[in-house]
């Protein structure tokens, strides 16, 4: 019962692609996948819009965009420094 040589439909991918791409996948299944992403242009194209959308979203959540009284704060001291710091 071996699913080796079997060919990755677009469809396939497609579904996995979330798996490949968060590293869940197995080993052996990643073969297959990249095996088919090397033929399959279409499905290139698909995986890097996915990678971004990901990637953006991961960014997102890892490090938040600081509200605005801080960012206020940061503001400030960065321009103490460069005024005052310089000797
Ligand atoms: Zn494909």
């Amino acid at each position: 019962m071996s699913t080796q040589g079997l060919d990755l439909q677009c469809r396939e991918l497609v579904e996995l692609v979330t798996d490949y791409l968060t590293g869940v996948m197995p080993a052996s299944e990643r073969a297959r996948f990249e095996q088919h992403l090397l033929q399959c242009g279409s499905c290139r194209r698909y995986l890097g819009q996915m990678r971004t959308t990901i990637g953006l979203t991961g960014r997102l959540r890892d490090d938040a965009v600081p509200p605005p009284p801080v960012a206020a704060k940061l503001l400030d001291a960065f321009r103490r420094r460069k005024q005052g710091g310089a000797k």
